[in-house]
């Protein structure tokens, strides 16, 4: 149906790159590798990946700048993948555009598991039929509907198109996706764990853990969808907070 997925890892650590080219190779996709970020930007802009994982410590450039110049031109998911623990590093590479991270070392397994979670957001999707969910029928249960209009901003799934009073935005897959569960949430609050949940694609109510870590960045990608839609977090056109436990869509204007 559809060409291989294109995969890209940018890593100078010889065994972390192998290792990582094997699991993105067994996960089906055409992998291409680059040592420094300097090469791994130019593979981006060439390659056109669905998935790149991007070390922080290049020799070259580091992995924040890298993430950077990548955003400029592509909506690849880009996990990074970092050596060091600390939590602010991992959150300056969200808010410089990676999707997600992992900390070294991680296990394949893990890895998997967060590209296939993110495959399984498409990038566009066939155009389905227009169908309204129930009231009584939890919104996950709902098969995914066309499109969503709330105080000028228009979110249409099946080419995964987001504007603003008519202008089009650039969201990343995973900010796309976060706007799309609190548009199809409506008035109900999400809590950040569902948000996590939502990203990881598991049920709202698995009960998996969620650490602390995973609600910041979280909180990260809100902040980065705030930014682009230009809403204000004082007065709300879109993203409410509700302090202390999540957010959820602001009320209609009038
Ligand atoms: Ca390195």
């Amino acid at each position: 149906m559809s060409e291989a997925r294109v995969g890209l890892v940018i890593e100078d650590d010889q065994d972390i790159r192998e290792l990582v080219r094997a699991v993105l190779t067994q996960a089906g996709f055409d992998v291409s590798v680059a040592a420094s970020g300097v090469e791994g930007v130019l593979a981006a802009r060439s390659l056109n990946p669905d998935v790149i994982t991007l070390d922080l410590g290049l020799p070259d450039i580091d992995g924040f700048e890298v993430s950077r110049q990548i955003r400029e031109f592509s909506d690849a998911y880009i996990v990074m993948l970092t050596a060091r623990a600390e939590e602010l590093d991992t959150l300056i590479g969200l808010e410089s555009g990676a999707d997600d991270y992992l900390t070294k070392p991680f296990r394949p397994r893990e890895l998997r598991a967060r590209i296939a979670a993110m495959m399984r957001r498409p990038r566009s999707v066939p155009a389905m039929t227009e169908s309204m969910p129930s009231a009584d029928q939890p919104a996950e249960a709902v098969a995914r509907i066309g499109h969503y209009s709330h105080n000028g901003l228009d979110l249409t799934y099946a080419s995964r198109s987001v504007s603003v009073d008519g202008q089009e935005l650039n969201l990343t897959r995973t900010e796309f996706e976060l706007l799309y569960a609190l548009l199809e949430a409506g008035r109900t609050v999400r809590t950040k764990s569902d948000l996590v949940r939502r990203l990881r694609d598991e049920d709202y109510d698995v009960g998996s853990y969620i650490s602390e870590a995973d609600e910041r960045s979280v909180e990260v990608h809100m902040g980065n969808l705030r930014k682009k839609l230009g809403d204000s977090p004082q007065q709300p056109r879109w993203l409410q907070t509700v302090r202390g436990v999540g957010y959820r869509l602001a009320p209609a204007e009038r």
